[in-house]
């Protein structure tokens, strides 16, 4: 019997080890799937203004550029066009730079100083809209991190607060430093439902694709921010109401 209790136990764990290995390859699979998933909405998008692009510019050679008028208008289309381009291949670079940082040395940055440089890069949306913008927080507080994988989670949730409020509005990011980094950037803007709020961390995902494609988004901000937080090893919270505003909080540990 001891033979039989040998080969069932040889059994039991030759079926662990496949179940083990059929787990591996779902892992396997699921990352190939993210990947291919990925290639072909970068594909998508970057076809979409392309496309664009090049039948303005046929239309304009065969003739339409003899009217000013036509000129003008096709031309404004076409530096959307490019400008959508640049924004995507800008974030995409973004997305695999974040991967190299991982290896990069931590450095004490003057939170004020970065957060209110941000502000100051959107000065002219700001103002368009007339929104305010508030930083509150110790203005000689440091902050020891990883550059390249903090700069891009401010940079785009403050982006984020400026396009999506309406005129008006009040934008305030807020921080401070316990045994964590607490950073928030609320909006008074446009908010995002319930079922929106577990999506919009994916790669692509957009609440409204046509006004947040027009707001010259490419879909890839937040999965930057998020993926640049756990990189930090932090996390990321979000509170939101449609036709309220939207609150993130980010917490980072020490480094
Ligand atoms: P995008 O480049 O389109 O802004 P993001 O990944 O940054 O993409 O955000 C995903 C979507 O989440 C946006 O398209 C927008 O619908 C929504 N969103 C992000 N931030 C805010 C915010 N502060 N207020 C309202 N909606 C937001």
């Amino acid at each position: 019997s001891e033979r039989v209790l040998d080969i069932d136990a040889r059994l039991f764990n030759e079926q662990r080890q496949i179940l083990v290995m059929s787990y591996d390859m779902t892992q396997v699979r699921q990352l190939e799937k993210m990947q291919q998933d990925f290639v072909s909405n970068v594909s998508h998008e970057l076809k979409t203004p392309v496309t664009s692009l090049i039948g303005f510019t046929e239309t304009l050679l065969d003739g339409a550029k003899d009217d000013p008028e036509t000129t003008t208008a096709f031309l404004q289309i076409m530096e959307k066009d490019a400008k959508r381009l640049q924004a995507l291949i800008q974030d995409i670079i973004q997305l695999s730079k974040g991967q190299q940082a991982l290896d990069d040395p931590v450095q004490p940055v003057f939170l004020y100083e970065l957060l209110n440089q941000i502000a100051e890069n959107y000065a002219t949306q700001r103002k368009a809209k007339d929104l305010t913008l508030t930083i509150n927080g110790d203005p000689d507080l440091t902050w020891s991190t990883k550059v390249a994988l903090f700069y891009p989670i401010a940079k785009n949730l403050i982006e984020n607060a400026i396009k999506y409020s309406p005129e008006g509005k009040k934008i305030t990011i807020t921080y401070a430093v316990t045994d964590v980094l607490t950073l928030t950037v609320a909006d008074e803007g446009f908010g995002i439902d319930s079922d929106d709020q577990q999506r919009i961390f994916e790669r692509f995902y957009r609440v409204d694709k046509a006004r947040d494609r027009q707001s010259g988004g490419t879909g890839l901000g937040l999965a930057i921010v998020k993926e640049s937080i756990e990189k930090l090893g932090g996390k990321i919270e979000v509170q939101s109401h449609p036709g309220v505003g939207s609150t993130f909080t980010v917490i980072l540990p020490v480094l």
